[in-house]
């Protein structure tokens, strides 16, 4: 008899979590992500700051599920989905399901002035973080031969658009880039006075923390030199430039970290969306009306069993994953021992919030966790061990950690090459 046929949509973190919670399942899966790799996005900002290499944060999604057989990977993009013919049309194929899970994730979103993503570009794909440190670096070069002062002062700013925990870690990378690690590399130019902006409309940084790690976190970033300016709205984003409402900033490198949206493929399923985009699911994370679909991790808007609105992090999403896996193991259990199928009877997603911490530098962050507020080295040690707890494959932690010490004893980074310029000469004169 033919087994039940799972698709997974996404190998991020909530996909390879449920398709690792199917491996016993007497189901076929077949897991579908335009990329080949599954990304550690928590470490997207050392890319881009050329803490690390691409490849240490990023894991192939067929090696991760090599040893187990009932997986089947395919590297394509998700175009449509139709719940009525249970189909999902890829750019190059059509998959019918009879268990469909979605985890296609959020990218960077821009409050409906999209326009804006020409000049800001955002961080949420290997290319983008490898785009944006390649063109921090080119500004240094720029700076380098450039004459005038203005110009050149525009070529060493860099002007982060967000206060979350994605824009504070890159403000206090970027900082500590131009002022430690390519001191002294450059004979024009002291890098050490390049400026780094952080804006953000609300009142303080960090807004899903206690006051006191957002006041920390200022401070600390305030003596990396760094401009932070809260209660500051962006009007205007174009080439070189921020307009915000008390005047503008001249930035040749500009970066958006300030929201996200759902993938567009969410508006074909005809059910509620939050302002987001998000799929609005029920406490099973099915969604309403489609019981064989499901909605998990950032893609989904989820108030859990408990009435707690689950978090766009990393463990909520693999939380997600294997509740679904679960969900689906459940429903199979019953109709093989020919219960009447009730999906009253599922057992519903509660979030176990472990915590959230972000770095602010070299060796200080904050973190909070069950009631527990941490700041400064013990809370960057937490961060550490965390993330590379959580960094999939071994090499990949390996070289990891090799490369965080040698940067923190000798505040070097190893992966500022510039690639992308023509070899040919054809490059224009910036
Ligand atoms: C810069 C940054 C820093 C972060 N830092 C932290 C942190 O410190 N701690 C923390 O807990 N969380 C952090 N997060 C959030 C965390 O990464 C997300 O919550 C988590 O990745 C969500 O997992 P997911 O599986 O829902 O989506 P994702 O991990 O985003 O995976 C979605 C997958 O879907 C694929 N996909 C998307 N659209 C299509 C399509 N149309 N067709 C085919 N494939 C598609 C993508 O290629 C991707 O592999 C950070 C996020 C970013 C961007």
């Amino acid at each position: 008899m033919k087994r039940p046929h799972v698709i997974v949509l996404g190998g991020g973190f909530a996909g390879i979590e449920c398709c690792k919670a199917l491996s016993s399942a007497d189901v076929d899966i077949t897991i579908i992500d335009r990329q080949n790799h599954h990304l550690f996005q928590p470490l997207l900002y050392q890319v881009a700051s050329a803490g690390l290499a691409a490849p240490e944060i990023a894991h192939p999604i067929r090696s991760i599920f090599s040893d187990q057989d009932n997986v089947r990977v395919v590297m394509d993009e998700v175009r449509i989905i139709d719940p009525d013919a249970r189909t999902v049309t890829t750019a190059e194929d059509q998959f019918q399901y009879d268990y469909l899970a979605i985890g296609l994730g959020v990218k960077t979103g821009y409050f409906g002035n999209d326009e804006w993503a020409e000049h800001a570009g955002g961080l949420k794909t290997l290319n983008d973080a490898t785009e944006i440190r390649r063109e921090i670096l080119l500004a240094f070069e720029k700076a380098e031969m450039e004459e005038d002062p203005q110009l050149r002062k525009k070529l060493m700013t860099t002007a982060i658009v967000g206060g979350g925990p994605t824009g504070v870690e890159l403000a206090g990378a970027f900082a500590e880039l131009a002022r430690h690690v390519l001191k002294g590399d450059f004979r024009n130019i002291d890098t050490s006075e390049a400026n780094v902006i952080l804006v953000e409309a609300a009142p303080r940084l960090l807004t899903m923390y206690d006051e006191k790690l957002s006041e920390y976190t200022r401070k600390k970033l305030e003596s990396l030199g760094i401009d932070v300016r809260t209660e500051e709205r962006v009007t205007d984003v174009g080439e070189d430039f921020l307009q915000l409402e008390s005047g503008r900033i001249e930035a040749a490198n500009l970066i958006w970290a300030a929201g996200v949206q759902a993938s567009p493929v969410t508006k074909q399923l005809g059910v509620e969306l939050d302002p987001g985009g998000r799929l609005i699911v029920e406490t099973d994370l099915s969604l309403p009306g489609h019981p064989n679909i499901f909605a998990m991790g950032d893609i989904a808007h989820c108030i859990d069993q408990a009435g707690v609105r689950v978090p766009g992090l990393c463990p909520a999403a693999m939380q997600m994953g294997k509740h679904v896996a679960k969900v689906i193991k459940d429903d199979l259990k019953r109709s093989k021992q020919k219960a009447k199928s009730n999906y009253d009877v599922r057992p519903q997603f509660r979030y176990f919030d472990k915590g959230s911490m972000a770095t602010i530098g070299r060796s200080a962050a904050v973190a909070s966790s069950m009631g527990l507020k941490f700041t400064g080295f013990i809370a960057w040690l937490m961060w550490l061990f965390i993330h590379l707890l959580f960094l999939v494959g071994f090499r990949n932690k390996i070289a990891v950690l090799l490369q965080w010490f040698y940067a923190y004893v000798r505040y070097r980074r190893g992966a500022r090459i510039i690639t992308g310029v023509p070899a040919d000469g054809s490059a224009t004169t910036p």
